[in-house]
């Protein structure tokens, strides 16, 4: 079997993951800005982690996860001009900035656990981390990465010659198409703030005292002051959206190798593709459908969700339709049907064949963590006619450690009998074969439906159908 391969951003290629202390990893993941509600594609994030995660867990390493909380210093321009989207969100809903936190904060917590997430072993909040920050600028002040200006204190990006390999950034073009009219005083288009000073005579809600001056904590120090806090100062695995690769984790690799002298300062670094999400489209449905209480109105159940998010890699963009989340719900549904038949099945499993499967399996994930292909295997397990049901209950508990669908709990309501003419006939023309004794016309008919997928289950109500 091959081993563990993981497609790592820093070297653009695939990689066979190697842990820097055998058995044990250390992950960091960039967690929400909690200003405004989570939606789908902030999901997706977090589904992802947690599937690396679990991954690793299935692979039988000890995993230390953290996940930040931005509640400061993310501003609503990435090239440090504009407010704090805390303040401009306190400022609208007329909440302080606490407030709106621990509301949001709250909001992506519930849904993440309701999308069958793990919790994190650590969960930082920016705000609680001051000091920690503060004390990470000052390194890179007196080893000569930064600048002062009238708005705080700036990174340096000419002080790092390695700053546009992380991404492959092309500065020069950057510099002609002139981004650093955003901010004056900036040396380079690409520097970046590490401290905001308050401007003279305006009160922020959320300011603290700094060698600098009063103020605020630029948004990327925040990630590499509290990774290296929890996880040390370099660690295995950072986590985070496709979107954060050219601004947000190359500054975090800027200050944390300049700061901290490693170099690789994080050896794996993967990043999930965006969830694209049809504005146009769901706008029109009622109600707040960009999130998961959205779904939930729809009438869908959280982990159809996760059931959804798992049809695709991760490194491929996914579409979110009203149809594809439908089709997801009902494949769901299927699946937990098969695995609640044999779920409290008797008896031991044969070892023996369930090792190809499991294989299949882990395949699957050592593939750079190829869910559509893990979630075929447990299907194909439903169908397989050779296993037993306790072999079947066996591997889609085993599975559900990695798939997250609650396979263990899930109930379903009553399955309502799905309606067709053609099929209803011919289950009567069935039930009339059986009644009369002609069991070889009843055996065909049997036997057609099975072709196409259909089962009939003699109960006592008299039979139904449903699709295999
Ligand atoms: P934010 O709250 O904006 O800081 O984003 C939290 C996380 O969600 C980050 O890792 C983003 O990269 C990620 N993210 C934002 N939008 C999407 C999307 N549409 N699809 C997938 N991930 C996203
Ligand atoms: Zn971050």
């Amino acid at each position: 079997m091959k081993a563990l391969t993981l497609y790592n951003t820093r070297t653009r290629s695939k990689e066979v993951f190697e842990p820097a202390t055998p058995g044990v990893v250390g992950m960091y993941t960039c967690g929400p800005t909690v200003y405004a509600p989570q939606h789908l594609g902030n999901l997706r994030s977090q589904l992802f982690a947690d599937l690396l995660k679990r991954t690793f867990l299935y692979e039988g390493y000890k995993v230390t996860h953290v996940i930040n909380i931005t509640d400061v210093g993310h501003l609503t321009d990435d090239a440090d001009a504009g407010d704090d989207k805390m303040e401009a969100a306190a400022k609208t809903s007329g909440q302080t900035a606490q407030e709106v936190a621990a509301l949001y904060t709250k909001q992506w917590a519930d849904d993440r656990e309701r999308v069958g997430c793990l919790p994190p072993e650590f969960l930082p909040r920016a705000t609680e981390h001051i000091t920690e920050q503060i004390e990470l600028a000052q390194k890179l002040e007196q080893g000569g990465y930064t600048y002062l200006t009238s708005d705080g204190l700036y990174f340096d990006t000419a002080k790092f010659p390695g700053y546009s390999d992380f991404a492959g950034l092309d500065l020069e073009a950057q510099q002609s198409a002139g981004r650093v009219a955003e901010v004056d005083e900036k040396r380079n288009p690409a520097d970046f703030a590490l401290w905001k000073v308050a401007p003279e005579g305006v009160k922020r809600q959320q300011e603290w005292d700094s060698p600098w001056g009063r103020g605020f904590p630029g948004w990327h120090l925040e990630c590499s002051a509290m990774s290296v806090k929890y996880l040390g100062e370099n660690f295995d695995v950072h986590t985070g959206g496709i979107d954060h690769v050219s601004v947000h984790h190359t500054n975090e690799v800027a200050q944390s190798e300049c700061g901290l002298g490693v170099h690789p300062w994080v050896r794996y670094w993967l990043h999930n593709e965006f969830l694209s999400l049809d504005k146009e489209k769901m706008s029109k449905s009622k109600g707040h459908v960009f999130v998961l209480d959205g779904l939930v109105e729809m009438g869908f159940a959280p982990l159809s969700y996760r059931y959804f998010f798992l049809q695709a890699h991760y490194r491929q963009q996914q579409r979110y339709s009203q149809e594809a989340m439908e089709a997801a719900d009902t494949g769901y549904k299927r699946l937990c049907r098969q695995v609640i038949e044999v779920r409290d099945a008797p008896g031991e499993p044969d070892a023996e064949k369930l090792a190809p499967f499991q294989a299949r399996f882990r395949d699957a994930l050592h593939d750079d963590l190829n869910a559509p292909r893990a979630v075929a295997v447990a299907w194909d397990v439903a169908k397989n006619k050779e296993l037993s049901a306790a072999g079947k209950r066996a591997l889609f508990l085993e599975f559900d450690a990695v798939l997250g669908l609650d396979f263990a709990n899930v109930e379903l309501p009553e399955e309502t009998q799905e309606s067709d003419p053609r099929i209803d006939a011919l289950v009567q023309a069935r039930q009339e074969a059986r009644a009369g004794k002609d069991f070889t016309e009843s055996d065909r008919i049997r036997d057609e439906l099975l072709a196409e997928g259909i089962v009939i289950d003699d109960t006592p109500e008299g039979p139904r159908w449903r699709r295999e």
